[in-house]
């Protein structure tokens, strides 16, 4: 239900230690992607670890410029390389953009995951009409759908297909990248309980089945998200989130499909 972002955690002995720290913490689902140029420096941070590889669950994502079927096997092979690994737990399309051609693309997905490379498939920033399409593409199911999600962009509708088709929502940007510090409604919910903004949200986002990806750098961060584990919100205030406004969109590039 809580994993490790890694988006922007670039420099690649911080991005070890952040991984090698939160694993040894408890996380067991470490989230990176080949845009994010750290799949080396995850791999490390997860060797470093004194955890077993088969007990951590681990994601990327294909970027926008790899999604040629030919492209799709070749740049999950580094990938693979890169994290030290030769299973990936969860493989994404990260934007259905640029070179994604449903029926090619996921021509190379389904392969993966037949050979068993890849043991769940997944897509990022899908809106209803491409998980329709995908669907219809795909003989392996799609397990997660991976979308900015928040107490400001509550994605109610991605929420509501996602449960109609037995799809997990994971939720990026689930601090919507620090705007969560700044909502008063979640400033006076954080004090009431004698948490952090970020507890909130997380324990929101967990009331509502949806998986969290919050990107920690520092061991207290880290240690701080990890506590919302045990954060249990009153129904009054799970309300009082549910009644914020919704419209706030924190990533948003010119490639994205809405
Ligand atoms: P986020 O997790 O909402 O916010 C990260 C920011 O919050 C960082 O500045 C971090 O600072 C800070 N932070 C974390 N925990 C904190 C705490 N307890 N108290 C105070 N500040 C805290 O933003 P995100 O990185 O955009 O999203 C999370 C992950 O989702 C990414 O890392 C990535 O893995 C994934 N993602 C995927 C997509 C996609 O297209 N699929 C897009 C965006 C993100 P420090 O680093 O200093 O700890």
């Amino acid at each position: 239900m809580l994993g490790l972002g890694t988006w922007e955690n670039e420099d690649p002995d911080q991005c070890a230690e952040s991984v090698r720290t939160a694993l040894e913490m408890g996380y067991r689902h470490i989230d990176t992607a080949q845009a994010y140029g750290n799949e080396d420096a995850v791999g490390e941070g997860i060797a470093a670890a004194d955890v077993d590889r088969e007990d951590i669950f681990l994601a990327t994502k294909v970027w926008i410029s790899n999604l040629d079927y030919e492209d799709v096997l070749e740049t999950t092979q580094a990938s693979l390389d890169k994290l030290g690994t030769d299973y990936l737990d969860l493989l994404y399309v990260h934007w259905p953009s640029r070179a994604y051609e449903p029926e090619s693309t996921l021509a190379a997905f389904d392969e993966l995951y037949d050979e068993g490379t890849v043991k769940n498939i997944g897509v990022s920033n899908f809106e209803p009409r491409h998980l329709d399409e995908a669907r219809e593409h795909l003989d392996a199911p799609i397990f997660a759908n991976q979308v900015e999600t928040h107490p400001m962009l509550q994605q109610t509708e991605l929420r509501e297909y996602a449960d109609e088709h037995d799809i997990e929502i994971v939720a990026y940007s689930p601090l919507a990248r620090g705007d969560v510090f700044e909502v008063d409604v979640l400033g006076e919910i954080a004090e009431k309980y004698g948490v952090s903004e970020a507890q909130v949200s997380l324990a929101w986002l967990r009331e509502n089945d949806v998986t969290a990806i919050p990107k920690a750098t520092s061991e207290a961060h880290i240690r701080d998200n990890w506590e919302s584990l045990s954060l249990e919100l009153e129904e009054q205030d799970l309300e009082r989130i549910a009644d914020l406004d919704r419209t706030r969109r924190k990533v948003d590039p010119g490639f994205a499909p809405w």
